[in-house]
């Protein structure tokens, strides 16, 4: 039985990159030495990485004025490094909240001492629909912190917040290179791998030239002005994570780059959401204008009958469906390694779920 993975993160790689990292493992290039045991100075790893970056800077037109940076700790830490390195003038942000993540965002924040402005929330809507920036006042904010994809949630912005002189940073680890952005639109970018470009230990950050390098004697581990000037090789990088996320950089070109994922992710998560607008069973929450492309929530109204359906769904090779404990029902994870077939496949079964369900009330 085919097994289609929905889980959020780690999450579903595609099939021809795993089978690359089949072949390639035991003796990368005919080195005769596999990529997990090679150093990150010598030529072959060197390749690798430049490579990643370069098609990295081709897939999501990355300008030369923009520094990629690979960290490790996931985006997480980068909560703690976007404040600690660019909230350096005012030593306050502004945070629009959208849930879970943008919140935890806000908690790092204040953890380095800078204060917090929370301009709007959709809290009270259960995160149904995205927080609005009504007017930012210039002078005050260091940036705007926005999740433009809420994994959890299920909800993301194809229009982003005019900030006008303001700094915008985004969180961008569950649609990166899943749905078309301007990267000019914002500062800086963080984006961890695990969602959408591969496996956990590498995480992405994007950030503008003239936005780093004006804070002294920063922790290391977080000093983008650091890991700018050594290329990302302060200390031994995630090597393995990075050659993975070459590998589905490739793949992305060879599929035709992130336009024509963010129209596969249109079709894919359009399929599944026109099933559940029409279901007398089940609900998608999430305001319509404000619905991801990437992660698809959804739900019974009974806890009893999401619980049975999570598991049959598993007994037919649909697996980790399951929603996230603090919305519950169900989420479907469609990043861009989910082909269509798995999306059907969900439909079809949700379909059938849903007439014996009938048949038997
Ligand atoms: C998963 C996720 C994170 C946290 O990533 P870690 O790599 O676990 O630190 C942050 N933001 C968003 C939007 C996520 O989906």
């Amino acid at each position: 039985m085919t097994i289609y993975n929905f889980a959020a993160g780690p999450a579903t790689m595609p099939a021809e990159v795993i089978q690359q990292i089949k072949a390639d493992l035991p003796s990368y290039n005919d080195s005769g030495m596999s990529i997990m045991e090679i150093s990150h100075r010598s030529a072959l790893f060197e390749d690798v990485f430049q490579k990643a970056q370069q098609d990295m800077r081709d897939l999501l037109k990355i300008p030369d004025n923009y520094q990629i940076l690979f960290f490790q700790g996931g985006c997480t830490l980068q909560f703690t490094a976007a404040p600690l390195n660019l909230a350096n003038k005012y030593h306050k942000i502004a945070l629009l909240d959208s849930g879970h993540w943008a919140d935890r965002a806000g908690d790092e924040a204040k953890r380095v001492g800078v204060k917090v402005d929370v301009l709007d929330s959709t809290k009270a809507d259960h995160y149904t629909k995205l927080p609005v920036l009504e007017s930012l006042p210039a002078d005050t904010y260091d940036y705007l912190h926005i999740t433009t994809n809420n994994t959890i949630e299920g909800t993301a912005y194809t229009n982003l917040p005019e900030t006008g002189m303001t700094e915008l940073v985004g969180d961008m680890s569950s649609n990166f290179m899943g749905q078309a952005y301007d990267v000019k639109k914002f500062g800086a970018i963080m984006a961890g791998a695990q969602k959408n470009l591969g496996i956990a230990g590498l995480t992405v950050v994007i950030v503008r030239n003239d936005l780093i390098g004006k804070v002294k004697d920063l922790p290391s581990m977080v000093d983008y002005q650091l890991f700018a000037k050594k290329e990302s090789m302060f200390n031994t990088p995630p090597v393995f994570a990075i050659y993975a996320a070459g590998l589905v950089l490739q793949w992305l070109k060879d599929q035709g780059g992130i336009a024509e994922m963010e129209r596969r992710n249109r079709q894919k998560s359009g399929l599944l959401y026109d099933f559940l607008d029409n279901s007398d069973l089940f609900t998608a929450p999430v305001f319509k204008a404000d619905r991801s492309l990437t992660n698809v929530v959804f739900v019974t109204g009974n806890p009893e009958i999401d619980q049975r359906l999570v598991a049959q769904a598993a007994d037919n090779g649909l697996v980790n469906i399951k929603g996230h404990r603090s919305v519950g029902g169900m989420r479907a994870s469609l990043y861009n390694a989910m082909p269509y077939e798995g999306v059907e496949k969900l439909v079809d079964f949700l379909t059938k779920f849903e007439k014996d369900y009938r048949g038997l009330h």
